[in-house]
């Protein structure tokens, strides 16, 4: 017996089989017993949950893949009082009627005229059905929700001004922010070590994000956070002639050095794991060193986006890629490029932020702006600041 039907907005093979096992059951006769073959072990498993009754509890059944259509396997079961006995056979291994419903299936995928399995067959079994867009959702609520909420987020932080340059980086090839590998590298915590105690912890995570969020207390900050301390035309207080925005903290001209080295030993760590990588896949790495070392980011300049964006911690696909090609999971590689990333961000507040600040510092004690002063509320008598900071981003084209 076989039936004709095609499934709509379903892209796994699973969802495939528990339709078929679906159509199946739903044209046989009450009380009759039904041998399935099957090439899928989870159709095997999920038959066999069947029997004992796994779908119709509810806080399972949510948890399950293809949910509503298990559940509706479990009903035609339990009301027809069907005996269904699940066989494994081996994948495209010549079993006649195995071998016919794999072209079938394929010949059903490519056409335009077989019949939908209609919808409202398989999703009464549950009071409550999740519908987006017209597709029905079938995968753990929970799990989709949470994706939802996260590509929300994700939309609403990007369009935000401070992002606005993630969009520059698309034409280009060389740097495609990993949103997965910068979260992760967001929230990597480094091991503890001599140079990284516990106590280093707590600043590294505040800066790291301080940093992607562009809410460094830089001087354009203050102006109008403390506009009674730091008046409008205050300069940066290493070099004395630029406003200090974020992308002054990199590229000014008293830290030029420092910052070139910082990259280099950064450049330098990831070549020496991808050296490493490479030994242990016995695959030249070569052709990755010579990839990793002519990508943009490694040059600062105040056009160049991708610098900036690896500072920002906004990390490329491609270092994830080269680590792929050799052969390293990509679990693997993440943790291995965070780590680095870390790294570089420790470095970047060691010689970079504390010598800023220490300038500052020095300043501050020379205007005899005390740390009482500093953390003391701004006064509320002060009028509202019409301050309009200074931004390197602005100046530019963002098209
Ligand atoms: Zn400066």
């Amino acid at each position: 017996m076989y039936a004709y039907d095609t499934i709509r907005n379903w892209p796994s093979s699973t969802q495939a089989e528990a339709a078929a096992i679906y159509a199946a059951l739903s044209i046989s006769l009450d009380d009759s017993t039904i041998t399935i073959y099957t090439d899928s072990q989870a159709a095997v498993d999920s038959l066999s949950s069947c029997t004992s009754s796994s779908y119709s509890n509810s806080r399972l059944y949510y948890k399950t893949t293809n949910f509503e259509l298990w559940a509706s396997i479990e009903r035609s079961i339990r009301t027809k009082h069907l005996m269904v006995l699940p066989v494994k056979v081996k994948g495209h291994d010549g079993n006649y009627w195995n071998e016919f419903a794999d072209s079938l299936a394929n010949s059903a995928h490519h056409s335009d005229t077989a019949p939908l399995l209609p919808a409202a067959a398989y999703t009464s079994s549950h009071n409550v059905r999740l519908v987006y867009d017209d597709v029905i959702c079938e995968s753990n609520p929970r799990r989709l929700f949470k994706l939802h909420f996260q590509a929300t987020f994700l939309k609403d932080l990007l369009s935000l001004k401070r992002f606005q340059f993630v969009y520059c980086l698309t034409n280009k090839d060389d740097y495609v922010v990993d949103w997965e590998l910068t979260w992760f590298a967001l929230n990597f915590s480094p091991t503890h070590d001599a140079s990284f105690q516990a106590s280093h912890a707590a600043r590294h995570y505040t800066f790291k994000f301080k940093l992607f969020l562009d809410d460094l207390p830089l001087l354009e900050k203050l102006k109008i956070t403390r506009s009674d301390l730091y008046i409008d035309l205050f300069t940066c207080h290493s070099c004395r002639n630029r406003m200090e925005d974020l992308m002054h903290l990199i590229l000014c001209s008293r830290r030029r050095s420092v910052m070139h080295q910082i990259f280099q030993s950064y450049q330098n760590h990831l070549f020496s794991k991808l050296h490493e990588a490479g030994e242990m896949a016995d695959i030249d790495p070569t052709p990755m060193l010579r990839k990793l070392s002519s990508l943009f980011c490694w040059t600062i300049s105040s056009s160049n986006w991708s610098s900036y964006a690896l500072i920002w911690d906004c990390l490329p696909t491609m270092f994830i890629d080269l680590f792929v090609d050799l052969s390293i999971p990509r679990q693997s590689a993440m943790k291995v490029v965070a780590a680095i990333h870390n790294n570089f961000i420790q470095k970047l507040r060691k010689h970079i932020w504390n010598l800023r600040t220490y300038d500052k510092s020095k300043w501050e004690d020379a205007m005899n702006i005390t740390l009482k002063l500093k953390t003391s509320p701004r006064p509320s008598n002060l009028p509202a600041t019409s301050y309009v900071p200074f931004s390197s981003d602005s100046s530019r084209d963002f098209t």
